[in-house]
């Protein structure tokens, strides 16, 4: 099984790049930040904030975390029920975050990352894919842009949804989860050596999916 593991902060198009160039392939996608995500809803429902995590153990003994494909798409199913519709709000974002630095969640969620991409050609998107969840990728890429390129992304895929929010309180918040996912003790964002950097910021989404699908496909006839 041939895996391409794609990393980097929030908002760098790492998810549509992702999807386009699976399809092509025929690889199935796997964002990783939906596993979060889905693990912190979890979290919020049993009182926890971002600033005050208890419990840790207790709540992922009670915990089921599944990925599902329904017609190509990941669907996140949390205790049976399908939770994929809720976890893209900013709150969501900030308490994934936050609930990613606890080493007992990355631990719980490593096994089911590493599954899927012994089962299936996978291009994985996360933030330790190159580095801790598939060290041995055949391809690895580090996607980033500057934090107002991605906030400008951010902010119109949001708006787009029908969200009531701010610019500025999207790249405030790009800035913390820059800032934490990237400063924690376990796993943090980092480029793997071997990484191939890819920096987006003034391109449009389109160009950076056709400059990543060249590179990819280059890389893939090499490996
Ligand atoms: O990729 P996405 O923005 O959906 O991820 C939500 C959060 O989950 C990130 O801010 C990060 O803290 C965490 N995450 C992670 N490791 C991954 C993927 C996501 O820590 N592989």
């Amino acid at each position: 099984m041939v895996s391409i593991a794609i990393d980097g902060p929030a908002g760098a198009g790492k998810s549509t790049i992702a999807k386009t160039v699976s399809k092509k392939l025929g690889y199935i996608y796997v964002d990783t930040g939906a596993l979060y995500r889905t693990v912190s809803l979890k979290f919020s429902a049993a009182g926890a904030t971002p600033e005050k995590i208890e419990n840790v153990d207790e709540i992922l003994s009670n915990l089921s975390v599944n990925i599902e494909f329904k017609d190509g798409e990941q669907r996140m199913i949390l205790d049976g029920v399908d939770v994929t519709d809720k976890i893209r709000t900013p709150e969501v974002s900030m308490m994934a975050s936050a609930v990613s630095a606890i080493p007992a969640v990355r631990a719980f969620l490593l096994e089911t990352q590493r599954r899927l991409a012994r089962e299936n050609n996978v291009i994985m998107d996360g933030r330790d894919i190159g580095t801790v969840v598939l060290p041995d990728a055949k391809i690895k890429i580090f996607l980033t842009a500057s934090p107002e390129a991605r906030a400008d992304r951010r902010y119109k895929e949001l708006i787009e949804k029908g969200m009531d929010v701010k610019y500025d309180d999207v790249l405030s918040d790009i800035i913390k989860r820059d800032h934490n996912d990237s400063t924690r003790a376990v796993a943090p964002l980092k480029p793997a050596e071997d990484s191939i950097f890819v920096d987006t910021s003034g391109n449009t989404l389109e160009e950076s999916v056709a400059a990543l699908s060249e590179i990819i496909e280059r890389e893939l006839a090499n490996v």
